[in-house]
């Protein structure tokens, strides 16, 4: 299968439900989705929610594909669900972010692909906490076990209640993988990141915005009374209608004007202070630190960096500076310069 297809989208419901549900959405995608998505087997976070009708769902896939032409995909955690969905000639699998957190999993699987169908295309979902090296493992495993066709999904992280979202995006761990796989296509999952059907829309915008390869949607032909992340499903009509409101995948350029190119010239000079100043900052800290292993003094005081931050925050909103991102970012600066100092005792 052509994962190399741009913008390469793929859609189809949460989890197949029924045959009748599975085949009214596949039919209502014909035409805006490349390959049709449907969990079989689902990963709850809590027992008693809807988990999947298992491989009872393979048949209607194998119908959907017979019958639109569109190649299909399911979500596999372990080796007997990979044979099940291997038997029943499913096209793509792709790698929750439960199972891409899980090593051995992921093992059990790259090995079951290197035995049975190394040939077939995987998907491999981010991992649950933030961390861009646990999702390159995941793809370093099947790389290694002779996969060939491999798509990387961007599907947000756990929130922990402090974003807007229902997974937090953190973009910046997708620009990452990007930069260790540049060959590997990006896709994102506008729908697990937002968790709502109004995010879809801008999510997908951003999307465009940060040059993602395609997208994973997941679409339902009746959202409302879905068995699983209901709130989130779109009806195929609705995909269609985003899609090409959005003109996703089209009209990129790579060109930059002589405008642009000013204004970078204008960024790159500060963050060139800035990175000199980081540096003046740094050899401070050690100079502080020299100073308190002479006095007998503990190199975290606790009053002192709350202050700190306090001030930094403080000074940052007149200038319009995100309080937020000032925590974060001053916290960073804190954490190195502790960092260096506890080197220095
Ligand atoms: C899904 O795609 O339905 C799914 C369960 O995804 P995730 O692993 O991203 O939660
Ligand atoms: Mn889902």
């Amino acid at each position: 299968m052509d994962l190399l297809k741009k913008p390469l989208i793929i859609a189809g419901p949460c989890s197949a439900e029924s045959e009748r549900q599975v085949m009214d959405t596949a039919t209502g995608l014909i035409g805006t989705a490349d390959i049709f998505r449907a969990g079989l087997w689902k990963p709850r976070t809590r027992p008693g929610c809807f988990e999947g009708v298992g491989s009872a769902g393979l048949p209607w896939l194998q119908r959907v594909k017979k019958e639109t032409g569109m190649p299909v995909a399911t979500e596999v955690a372990n080796r007997s669900h990979l044979i099940a969905a291997l038997e029943a000639g499913v096209d793509m699998i792709w790698l929750g972010a439960r199972t891409t957190t899980s090593p051995f999993a992921v093992q059990e699987i790259a090995d079951t692909l290197t035995e049975l169908k190394p040939d077939i295309s995987v998907l491999v979902k981010n991992p649950m906490s933030p961390d861009t090296a646990l999702w390159a493992g995941a793809i370093e495993r099947l790389r290694l076990a002779g996969v060939r066709s491999i798509g990387a999904v961007l599907r947000g992280f756990g929130a922990f209640g402090g974003s807007a979202y229902r997974n937090h995006p953190h973009w910046r761990i997708s620009f990452e993988l990007r930069s260790l796989y540049p060959e590997i296509p990006l896709i994102c999952d506008p729908s697990h990141i937002g968790g709502q059907r109004n995010l879809i829309e801008p999510l997908i915008r951003q999307a465009l915005q940060l040059r993602f390869d395609g997208l994973i949607v997941e679409s339902h032909c009746n959202p409302e009374a879905a068995l699983s992340d209901s709130a989130q499903q779109i009806t195929p009509e609705r995909l269609k209608e985003i899609l090409e409101d959005v003109k996703f995948g089209t009209s990129i350029t790579d060109d930059s004007s002589a405008d642009l190119e000013a204004l970078r010239e204008e960024i790159d000079a500060l963050d060139y202070e800035l990175v000199n100043l980081l540096a003046r900052r740094m050899d401070i800290a050690e100079r502080i630190a020299a100073y308190k292993k002479e006095n007998g003094l503990t190199v975290m005081q606790p009053q002192r960096y709350s202050r700190l931050l306090e001030n930094r925050v403080r000074q940052g909103i007149p200038l319009g500076l995100d309080p937020a991102f000032m925590k974060r970012l001053f916290s960073n600066i804190h954490e190195e310069s502790v960092r260096r100092q506890l080197e220095n005792q």
